[in-house]
């Protein structure tokens, strides 16, 4: 292989490295974002629940308080009916002293409806709040390694860029401006590919008899006449100069 196809053949390496690694970084702070929202639905959720709990306790003490008020106005009411004077006053006294049990019993069926619903709510929110502790734990884990990779990919990127420079130094200007043609032509970055069996691997189109036997018989800087793909030969088939020519088919 030509010194300055193998130089384009790294230089699409490093590139597509370049490229990964580009797209392996602006991935992280999405996923950290995707976490950190995870984790404010789920704080929501816990504040949520606490309302909830919140009130059904408030709800239950005024319950407690009203029972209490209704239990010492029957002790008071039936003082009354033990003094009445008439029908009509016991009638009287007897009906408030009814409509006194039944808000007792109305509040305490409802104080038991409520003590049901906390004693579900609490494991509720207990496992809640333990799935908001995770998460943002898990957050904070995945911060702290998000920030190392970032600062090793960034590295990464800064030495393959330096390889990328002083490699473009050695080639001609004709042959960098072609690299960088062939790259903004072909969108996937692959610029210089494999010739197989009279085929280029970039295109997948059949190289003319003439050229196929051109490349292999010498190494040549030639490009695919459909793709413009600069093509090379495979080391174990290609041109060696210690052996010579590979047999041309
Ligand atoms: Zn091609």
């Amino acid at each position: 292989m030509l010194p300055e196809v193998q130089a384009l053949v790294r230089l699409q390496d490093w590139d597509h490295a370049v490229t990964r690694l580009e797209a392996e970084l602006a991935e992280l702070p999405k996923r950290l974002d995707a976490l950190q929202k995870e984790a404010a639905a789920q704080a929501k959720a816990v504040a949520a629940l606490e309302t909830r709990l919140k009130a059904g306790e408030t709800e239950r003490r005024t319950l407690e308080g009203a029972v209490e008020l209704h239990k010492s106005k029957i002790v008071k009411l039936k003082k009354q009916l033990n003094e009445a004077q008439n029908l009509t006053q016991t009638r009287a006294l007897e009906h408030e002293i009814d409509w006194a049990e039944q808000a007792i019993a109305k509040a305490e069926e409802r104080q038991l409806e409520l003590l049901m619903e906390e004693e579900q709510l609490r494991p509720e929110l207990g496992a809640a709040k333990e799935a908001l502790l995770a998460m943002q734990k898990n957050f904070e884990s995945t911060r702290q390694q998000a920030l190392a990779r970032h600062k090793a990919g960034l590295v990464e990127i800064a030495a393959l860029a330096e390889q990328r420079k002083s490699t473009l130094a050695t080639l001609t200007p004709q042959i960098t401006s072609l690299y960088e043609r062939l790259r903004k032509k072909h969108k996937n970055g692959v610029v210089a590919v494999e010739a197989v069996n009279a085929q280029c691997q970039g295109c997948f189109m059949e190289i003319r008899l003439q050229l196929w036997q051109e490349l292999r018989a010498q190494p040549v800087l030639m490009t695919c006449e459909n793709c413009g793909r600069v093509l090379y030969l495979h080391a174990a088939t290609g041109f060696d100069p210690q052996v010579g020519p590979a047999p041309v088919n």
